[in-house]
């Protein structure tokens, strides 16, 4: 099959990586792999040799990503199995001046994956709309014997695939007519197989649980929020910032929930009350009021009233100087937001999409439907593409007919949970909505090593007591400052700025509760605690064993308790995602980049980066193949001598392959707890003399780098969904107990918040413990671990060494 790939429409942080994984899957597929430039645009213009001159579309850099002498044609990669016939078609030291439609090989889409945007360019085609145009990709593609197609783009691009898949028959016959194809050309390319990707900031695809590019965008914004943050405490102003998002307001919605903004305006979920102005100062107001010396409002650019009147961020500029007499300046984020490295989710997701994306078109017939590539339940899967686009024209309707339940409805239940988070959350009931009687004494406390979104998770469950009537009781340094009566009730306004902060502003350590446990339990009763909520990672899961077990003695362990899995480790059972493993994983893909950089640099260098995560290798597996790693080590794979000797010849091979005067910088990932004895400086040792003259090494430790940092929106955002499902499981069974005469909490009263898929359940600490692996601190079964492979399937290590 020659396949070719495309990105169109808006541009995406995580298009590269789509690109680069589709090149390499189709490779090790035996696949022929093109590439067409500037989109739809570049199907059209197909490869004339002669540069057209569009007033639209400005002319492609003479130059762009590709390197001639790097094609696959100039290896011999054992016995020739990635690709038989390595035939590239374009001379060395050619431009690709008037060719849109590029041969590419293994080698072109190196470090793809860590850049923004995307290189091989992207357009709006006005002749791609046209019949007449589509002829002319058709007969362009058919030439170079193409027909099929990966298209990465929005809801527009992935209707134009369709249309085009379509009418392609009926193309064909008229190109035959016409004479301008063979007749065995035409029976040969008589259907086209496409396959779709979403790519798009707003992640306004319905179907699919994120879109290619929206992490990236979320994550820019929030580091412009942070820095607005700094400069409105210090003035005491109010900021209105505006974000992208036309019809779907997943951005600022998520960026309100991750930021803890005061005001957030989507087109979804327009303010309840209409003219609005009063409400939302009204709320603001009362934040000032509490002692507030900022405020921050988004508004998504694509906001309405409930009459569908635009709500635009000058106005509520206007209305907040003029109403509240608050020194209120507006920032418009605009393409800033498009722009910049992909995010961990944006390399990983994307690079999985694109393998599946060449899998589909494989085993695609003229009978089979047009494919979207998606994520659902956190898994990767293929969603019938027109109904993916009619469902998020359903949504944009129903926005239109002012049906704002039912665009809520065709929004995954992670919106809506972010949603009810984001109220729940920003708002304050002075008086609590709760009767007196159901009303608890809320503990939190940290346990462990800090986690991004522990902070988070501590200001979301503060919010949620103060609007309900609750009393959150921060617990100092966990089980020893509970001894030590470091218990002190949290203000709705301390935790205020508390979305952004990494590390734990409750401290954090290692003690487990049977230190003391009948000490522990006088200290639950002295402080009256109704309810228990333990962030953290092993220790906490232990834990909260401990305390159920410990109900057998002690009757003040008879309360709601429950486990918030925070760990940068991703090791608590059950759970596919922890508090904190986004934020490390994002802190170690920034730190490969860097010594990938420095490694390419000076001369060819392999860096083997040690990282933590005890003995899960969730961090280093993924860490690999968001940073396109070479090898990744894990203690579930171990390290032998056997492995290490074919280590070595695959670089060897690999470095002989590369062209010569080019620096090449490799990584090589190894978890903490890989092996005792072949230790990091070992492996480097091993490499460096093994290297010659073809390589050197050096190594990197990033130890608690990966612990601390800013808390990516993601863990921000999942801290505020858990917390809250953490907070509505201790009222359910507070209720329950309060009405008996002895309290006797049954065992699923004690339980830890997992993710499975894209639901949130409840799994009792006494059914977790046959998923626990104890004696190596994880779970027994890793989702992850297959993904091990992939890491070396990506480098073409079988064919290679
Ligand atoms: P974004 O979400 O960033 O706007 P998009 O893919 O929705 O991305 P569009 O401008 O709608 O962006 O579409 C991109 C290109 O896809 C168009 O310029 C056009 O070439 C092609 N396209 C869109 N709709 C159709 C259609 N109905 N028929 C043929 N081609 C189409």
């Amino acid at each position: 099959m020659k396949l070719a790939v495309l990105t169109s429409g808006g541009d995406s942080a995580g298009m590269n990586a789509v690109v680069r994984a589709v090149v390499k899957a189709g490779i090790l597929q035996g696949c022929e792999t093109w590439v067409v430039r500037e989109g739809y645009e570049g199907l059209v213009r197909g490869n004339t040799g002669v540069e057209q001159q569009d007033p639209v579309l400005p002319p492609p850099p003479p130059e762009v990503h590709i390197k001639d002498d790097n094609f696959l044609k100039n290896f011999r990669f054992g016995d020739g199995e990635l690709l038989k016939d390595g035939t590239g078609d374009l001379p060395t030291g050619r431009t690709l001046k008037g060719r849109y439609i590029v041969r590419v090989g293994w080698d072109d889409v190196r470090g793809w994956i860590t850049e923004g945007g995307t290189l091989i360019g992207t357009a709006r085609s006005k002749s791609f709309r046209t019949p007449e145009g589509r002829m002319a990709a058709a007969y362009n593609m058919i030439k170079e014997g193409i027909d099929a197609l990966v298209v990465c783009g929005g809801d527009g691009s992935l209707t134009g695939a369709d249309v085009f898949r379509s009418e392609w028959p009926k193309i064909v016959v008229s190109l035959r007519e016409q004479g301008k194809i063979t007749e065995e050309q035409s029976k040969l390319h008589a259907h086209l197989k496409i396959a779709g990707l979403v790519g798009s900031i707003d992640n306004d695809m319905s179907l699919t649980d994120l879109t290619i590019g929206a992490p990236t965008a979320l994550h820019r914004i929030c580091e412009s929020l942070d820095n607005i943050n700094s400069t409105a405490i210090s003035h005491s102003r109010a900021f209105v910032v505006e974000v992208m998002g036309r019809h779907c307001g997943w951005l600022a919605l998520l960026a309100g929930l991750a930021s803890g903004a005061d005001f957030v305006f989507i087109p979804e979920s327009p303010p309840e009350t209409n003219p609005w102005e009063d409400e939302m100062c009204a709320k603001i107001q009362r934040h000032r009021d509490m002692g507030k010396r900022k405020t921050i409002v988004i508004v998504a650019e694509g906001a309405h009233d409930k009459e569908l009147q635009p709500i635009r961020a000058d106005y509520v500029k206007d209305v907040l100087s003029e109403r509240l007499g608050l020194d209120t300046r507006v920032t418009t984020l605009g393409h800033t937001q498009r722009g910049g490295k992909p995010c961990a989710l944006d390399r990983i997701w994307p690079t999985l999409q694109g393998i599946e994306a060449v899998k589909a078109l494989l085993e695609a017939t003229p009978e089979t439907p047009s494919y979207m590539i998606g994520i659902c339940e956190n898994k990767i899967a293929r969603i019938p593409l027109m109904e993916a686009v009619a469902t998020t024209q359903a949504a944009t309707k129903a926005i239109k007919d002012k049906d704002f339940a039912k665009a809520m409805s065709l929004r995954d239940p992670e919106f809506v949970d972010c949603l009810e988070g984001f109220f729940a959350t920003s708002g304050l009931d002075k008086e609590g909505r709760l009767p007196k009687e159901q009303r608890m004494r809320v503990a939190v406390m940290h346990i462990g090593a800090p986690a991004g979104g522990m902070n988070a998770a501590t200001r979301a469950i503060t919010r949620y007591c103060y609007r309900m009537g609750h009393t959150p009781l921060a617990v100092q340094n966990g089980f020893l400052g509970l001894l030590d009566d470091n218990v002190y009730q949290l203000s709705w306004l301390t935790v205020d700025n508390w979305m952004p902060r990494g590390g734990s502003e409750l401290g954090t350590n290692r003690t487990l509760p049977d230190v003391d446990l009948g000490a522990i339990a006088a200290k639950f009763q002295q402080h009256r605690i109704d309810g228990l909520i333990m962030i953290g990672g092993f220790e906490a899961f232990t834990s909260l064993m401990i305390l159920e077990q410990g109900r057998k003695h002690y009757p003040a362990f008879h309360i709601p308790m429950t486990h918030l899995p925070a760990t940068l480790s991703n090791n608590v059972p059950v759970t596919q995602f922890s508090l904190g493993c986004d934020t490390s994983l994002n802190a170690l893909l920034d730190a490969c980049d860097s010594l990938k950089q420095s490694a390419q640099a000076s001369r060819n260098r392999v860096f083997v980066v040690e990282t933590q995560g005890g003995r899960c290798g969730f961090l280093a597996t993924m860490g690999a193949l968001g940073s396109g790693a070479v090898k990744v080590y894990t203690p579930e794979t171990g390290i032998s001598l056997d492995m290490l000797r074919n280590d070595v010849k695959f670089l060897r091979r690999r470095y002989e392959l590369d062209i010569k005067g080019h620096n090449e910088g490799r990584l090589v990932i190894r978890n903490e707890a890989s092996s005792h004895v072949y230790t990091t400086d070992v492996l480097t040792k091993i490499f460096k003399e093994e290297g010659g003259k073809l390589f050197d090494s050096r190594s990197a430790s990033l130890g608690h780098t990966l612990q601390g940092g800013v808390p990516s929106p993601m863990d921000r955002a999942r801290a505020v969904r858990l917390s809250l499902k953490c907070m509505a499981f201790l009222e359910e069974h507070h209720e329950v107990l309060r009405k008996q005469q002895k309290r006797q909490a049954t065992p699923d009263t004690a339980a830890v918040v997992t993710i499975q898929g894209s639901t949130v359940k409840w799994v009792p600490v006494n059914d977790m413990i046959e998923d626990a692996d104890m004696k190596n601190r994880k779970g027994k079964h890793g989702w992850w671990e297959d993904l091990n492979d992939l890491v070396d399937a990506l480098v073409a290590r079988p064919q290679i060494a």
